[in-house]
């Protein structure tokens, strides 16, 4: 089991709001009590998929979530999916009260790192929102900036091209990135959250279970 101690501490003293949990369902039983009556975005996330997070969210909440509107098992077939209503939620999620994002990797040292291809999700939790909160598993737990970015670009994103099906280099062997040109190309942006940003609240919910890419 990790240890959870040390990134939680320097977390707190960067100002965020941590909480930690064994396993994802207790992660997500405290956000249902925590969110009541409000409007939550969700970025797209294996992590908050596995967890149930938006299903006991959509509770006592208005959640907007643009994977709810495909075939999860298709999701960037463009033959099923209609793009006007998946833009459509992608912008009505960076206007809720709160955003809920997972991230491809976190720094002992507090920085939560992030890689994107549409910048929805990225853009979402930097600003539109008076919380943004970061559902991270400690799989996702490097011990210094340098290695969470070296993880999010060659563990996370080639995990990802491959569960997509993406003509890209790292999803065939899906060993680390090629830093390619290819049209299909999923990282287009990287954003790194050293503290939480102003006038927002930031929570970060760490568990111990592995879950996400
Ligand atoms: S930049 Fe290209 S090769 Fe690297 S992880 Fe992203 S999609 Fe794969």
């Amino acid at each position: 089991m990790a240890d959870l101690t040390k990134v939680k501490e320097n977390l707190e003293k960067k100002g965020f709001i941590v909480n930690v949990f064994d396993t994802g369902a207790e992660a997500t039983a405290h956000l249902a009590s925590e969110i009541s009556d409000k409007t939550v975005g969700f970025g797209g996330s294996m992590t908050l998929k596995e967890i149930g997070l938006y299903e006991e969210l959509s509770k006592n909440n208005e959640v907007v979530w643009h994977w709810k509107l495909v075939d999860y098992n298709n999701l960037f077939n463009e033959k099923t999916k209609d793009p006007s209503n998946i833009r459509a939620a992608r912008d009505a999620a960076m206007h809720t009260d709160i955003y809920i994002s997972s991230a491809n990797a976190l720094a002992e040292t507090g920085e939560i790192v992030n890689i994107d291809g549409a910048g929805n999700r990225v853009a979402s939790t930097l600003w539109g929102h008076s919380k943004v909160i970061f559902v991270i598993s400690a799989n996702k737990l490097e011990p210094n900036y340098e290695k969470a970015v070296w993880r999010a670009r060659n563990i996370a994103a080639p995990k990802r091209a491959a569960s997509l099906n993406k003509k890209t280099p790292c999803a065939i062997k899906v060993d680390k990135c090629y830093d390619c040109n290819s049209d299909e190309r999923i990282c287009r942006g990287m954003v790194t959250i050293w503290k939480p940003m102003q006038f927002q609240e930031f929570e970060v919910v760490l568990i111990q279970e592995d879950h996400g890419m």
